[in-house]
């Protein structure tokens, strides 16, 4: 139990709520005097529409024509032989762009997807009139340099030296961490470019069990054998990487001789923001690949949602200039103190598209050394669209996908440049602090826990018991997670989850639309090591809207 301090009636202090709201009002009002990209007609409609912030079963109803519009919708099926007036177009783009998710209203926490700001709109604009393509040199012109700017800044930020670092923006974090796998592949099997992954040598891939899914998703992609030549690592109680478990592994690898192409650690997992440590990982690499004379595994860091966290890396904790309340302070210095670690990763991923505020997609992969992305080249005669002496300067023979848009790079320099690290350290403490009151709140509701409340996240995932029934819920998901090998500790788990579940559909969505996830923790492990997830439910804070006021409202009906 927390103590009660000053502010825990509160989530936030008076200096930062001035922060916030200059924010909100620089770079996510919509305000086309500011940004005169918003007064085009089609533009201003859907932001006047999106602007109600009704609840999304509502919607439908209150647009105008809404539900002829829906019904012309499901029926259009052909192109139009002479093409349709703009205005007919525009109606029907207005009305889907109106409709779509919105992400501004201040109640959408469902995962960690952000509305964009203001100035990543307007870049990405920019990006998308121009149409440079990043494929090739002479497809982007200047536009290659700037993704050159992008990727050294984001080196510097984190620690990398910008000189031998490089990076590239690709289709999302999916993307980023297929990178990362391959990167090792490369590396490590050199022959895999001809032969693919089963030419005699014998390897394991690794990640966490905490990983995200396309951690396995990619794997597949690859044709590694997931079940055979997998390795997912055990989770601490914090949903870290087990550096016990990592060790054993590592090490039953490496005595026979078996590579680890990639290790692939976790900074940030999607659901309960678990971060893993890099160093001691590097190190342990380091020093058992050179015991036993292999080669070392690329260690790829899947930093999707928490990168920004590196905003704060020289953010002075002891002055605290923004004023961030004392108790997020803490738990952010804590993680921020883990994203040191960051610079001792062989590549990372960076989703500008999640917490970094830009439109989709905007993704970057970025890597420590070069020489991990000269690894993935392929014979240059494989290239006969592109001129033979300008491909070496490109990434051209490297690249995953061919063609890539610059709307994802020019939306990304927009929002760093525009925000500036100082914005950016303002908007994720807005998150963390909203997070952290939620936790705070929960904490003092009955019936209610919250799970790995020690990861400090922008996630609060919890549980919600029937408080006729149950006095102690820390008690009960201890005692749940010990007892899921029995039928009684199953059906008692089921029990619990058919109240929490009835509640959450029964009061509907009143304050924060948080979501259902059929994983928000796991049982403890039993003695084959195997566990069963646990479900929940989770609220993301990365929307600058969100206020206290959205959290209490929600509160108020936590239990139907
Ligand atoms: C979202 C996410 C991904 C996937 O990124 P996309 O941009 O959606 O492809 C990977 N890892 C983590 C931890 C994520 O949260």
């Amino acid at each position: 139990m927390s103590t009660v301090t000053p502010t825990s009636k509160s989530s936030q202090t008076p200096q930062f709520a001035s922060h916030i709201a200059r924010i909100r009002k620089e770079f996510f009002s919509r305000d086309s005097r500011r940004w005169p990209i918003f007064a085009d007609p089609a533009l201003a409609d859907i932001i006047h529409f999106r602007g109600s912030h009704l609840p999304p079963d509502d919607r439908l109803a209150a647009y105008p024509n809404g539900m002829t519009e829906h019904e012309e919708l499901l029926q259009d099926q052909t192109i139009p032989e002479v093409g349709r007036p703009l205005s007919e177009v525009n109606r029907r783009l207005v009305f889907v762009g109106a409709l779509s998710k919105c992400w501004e209203d201040p109640a959408s926490v469902e995962n960690v997807v952000t509305t964009p700001c203001d100035a990543a709109i307007q870049g990405a604009a920019i990006g998308i009139l121009a149409n440079p393509n990043l494929v090739y040199s002479e497809y982007a012109g200047m536009a290659e340099e700037l993704e050159r700017v992008v990727v050294r800044q984001i080196a510097n930020l984190v620690g990398y030296d910008p000189n031998v670092a490089t990076g590239v923006f690709t289709q999302g974090g999916t993307f980023c961490n297929l990178y990362g796998y391959l990167f090792g592949i490369r590396k490590a099997m050199p022959q895999s470019l001809h032969l693919g992954l089963e030419y005699g040598q014998d390897y394991r891939m690794i990640n966490s069990q905490g990983g995200h899914y396309s951690n396995t998703t990619n794997l597949s992609l690859l044709g590694v054998n997931i079940s055979k030549k997998t390795i997912r690592i055990k989770l601490t109680q914090a949903s870290n990487i087990d550096l016990k478990d990592l060790e054993d592994q590592l090490t039953a690898c490496f005595r026979l001789g078996c590579i680890v192409p990639t290790i692939m650690l976790t900074m940030g997992t999607t659901d309960t923001f678990a971060v893993d440590q890099v160093k001691p990982v590097r190190e342990l690499a380091d020093r058992l690949a050179k015991k036993f004379s292999i080669a070392q595994p690329h260690i790829h860091v899947d930093s999707a949602v928490g990168w920004p966290l590196i905003f704060f890396l020289d953010y002075d904790f002891d002055k605290n200039p923004l004023h961030i309340l004392p108790q997020t302070l803490e738990g952010l210095r804590k993680n921020v103190d883990r994203f040191r670690e960051l610079k001792y990763a062989d590549s990372f991923t960076v989703d500008f598209q999640k917490w970094g505020y830009v439109p989709y997609t905007s993704s970057l992969v970025m890597v420590k050394d070069r020489a991990s992305m000269q690894a993935l080249e392929h014979d240059p005669e494989n290239f006969s669209y592109f001129e033979k002496d300008v491909q070496g300067q490109t990434h051209l023979q490297s690249t995953i996908e061919c063609s890539r848009g610059a709307a994802g790079l020019f939306g990304a320099y927009a929002a760093l440049n525009s925000l500036g690290k100082q914005g950016y350290q303002v908007l994720i403490a807005h998150g963390l602090q909203n997070a952290d009151y939620l936790r705070r709140r929960l904490e003092k509701t009955r019936g209610a826990i919250v799970v790995a409340p020690e990861n400090c996240g922008p996630s609060v995932g919890f549980r919600v018991y029937d408080p006729a029934r149950i006095a102690d819920p820390a008690a009960e998901l201890a005692i749940e997670k010990q007892s899921t090998g029995t039928d009684d500790g199953r059906k008692r788990l089921a029990e619990n989850t058919a109240y929490h579940r009835r509640v959450f559909v029964e009061r509907g969505k009143v304050g924060l639309y948080t979501n259902w996830i059929q994983y928000v923790t796991h049982s403890d492990y039993d003695e084959q090591g195997q566990w069963v997830p646990i479900p929940g439910e989770k609220a993301v804070f990365m929307n600058p809207h969100t206020q206290q006021t959205h959290i209490d409202q929600f509160l108020a009906r936590i239990h139907g």
